[in-house]
């Protein structure tokens, strides 16, 4: 859980390489597990990069040790992608803030122990937008609905409800007003764990295929025989291997202190749609027993799907690579 926190606050002070890596061999076993490793190491990373030091002290060892898991909420029901159309407040009172409003799909929020929450303290807008950490314990604060996913079941999702809520001025990460460009770059750097979380479904589906492929037979052959299913195993592991060299170029752009935002979009856009349809084509290799809760595939077919959605959809990741070169048009 401490895999980006530095050594004096109790983490592995390891690069993103390394953390791409964690986030990949979890996410081959259990997808949802993964989620919650990188949303809470997203938030760690935050921490760093905009923390008081009284704000890492107080947040980063608990988190690096697992005494606590971070929680990110951005998103309301009428503001996901276009995150800065958000209208929950963090309006100024006795020295600190008083929070209202709605969050939705909030990640580990029902168990977290801190959230990194973004709420307008100004005018509509991205400007008027500031991040904020706060203790889900507080009064005023309750989840108002767990939801139910169609897969990554080990992840908790779920709505937070904040009614006059009062947290104190050193709950603010980072500038006042600067809170929508923070959590952007929180989730550019976010899009390395999800490309990860997705090559680590990927490969799943492959280990499980070739097993599969080798030791079910028809008409007197193990199916591997048949092109039909040997050239999906193929373009399988071609996929996989592309996958990962994108996202360790992107990883390896971040350690180098370098721009990698374009690459890491790159590498989710490419990873996750990578992920759900070779997650398709490893449950159409297993046949009748893929479509059973008997055989991994079955998961892995719906875990894949929301690496597409959350963290920027891939349709926002092709908006930036096609912003990247051809400029603002509209
Ligand atoms: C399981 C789960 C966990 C989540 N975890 C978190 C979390 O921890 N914290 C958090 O804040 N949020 C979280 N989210 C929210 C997630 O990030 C949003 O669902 C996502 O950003 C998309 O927003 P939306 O669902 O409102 O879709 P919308 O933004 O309404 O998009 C609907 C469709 O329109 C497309 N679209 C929108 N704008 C454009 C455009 N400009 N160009 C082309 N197409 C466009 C989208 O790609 C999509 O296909 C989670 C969601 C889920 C389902």
């Amino acid at each position: 859980m401490g895999i980006l926190v530095p050594e004096e606050y109790g983490g592995a002070e390891a690069d993103y390489l390394s953390y791409a890596l964690a986030i990949e061999e979890l996410a081959r076993v259990d997808a949802g597990t993964a989620v919650t490793v990188s949303v809470h190491s997203m938030i760690c990373s935050a921490i760093l990069r905009l923390g008081t030091s009284e704000q890492k002290e107080r947040w980063l060892p608990q988190l690096a040790a697992s005494d606590m898991i971070a929680g990110f909420a951005l998103t309301e029901s009428d503001a996901g992608s276009d995150a800065a159309a958000l209208r929950a407040t963090a309006k100024r009172r006795n020295g600190g803030y008083v929070v209202n409003g709605r969050k939705q799909w909030c990640t580990s929020g029902s168990y977290a122990g801190v959230i990194m929450g973004m709420f307008r303290t100004g005018d509509a807008g991205s400007r008027g937008v500031s991040a904020f950490l706060i203790e889900p314990n507080l009064p005023g604060i309750s989840v108002e609905r767990v939801t139910e996913k169609l897969g990554i079941h080990t992840s908790n999702t779920c709505d937070l409800a904040f009614d006059g809520v009062q947290i104190g001025a050193d709950a603010l990460l980072g500038e006042e007003g600067a809170g929508f460009g923070n959590a952007m770059k929180a989730l550019t750097a976010g899009r390395i764990g999800i490309a990860a979380q997705s090559i680590g479904i990927l490969a799943a589906c492959l280990d499980e295929s070739v097993k599969f492929a080798k030791e079910r037979t028809a008409f007197g052959k193990p199916i591997g025989a048949f092109e039909g299913v040997s050239f999906k195993i193929a373009q399988m592991a071609m996929d996989l291997d592309a996958a990962r060299l994108l996202n360790y170029r992107a990883a390896a752009l971040a350690d180098a202190g370098q721009d990698f935002g374009l690459a890491a979009s790159k590498a989710k856009l490419f990873a996750s749609t990578a992920a759900r349809k070779h997650a398709a084509e490893a449950l159409q290799i297993h046949g009748g027993y893929g479509y059973t809760t008997e055989f991994a595939v079955e998961r892995h077919y719906r875990d894949a799907k929301i690496t597409e959605i959350y963290e920027g959809t891939s349709e926002i990741q092709q908006v930036i690579i096609a912003r990247s070169l051809l400029g603002r048009l509209d």
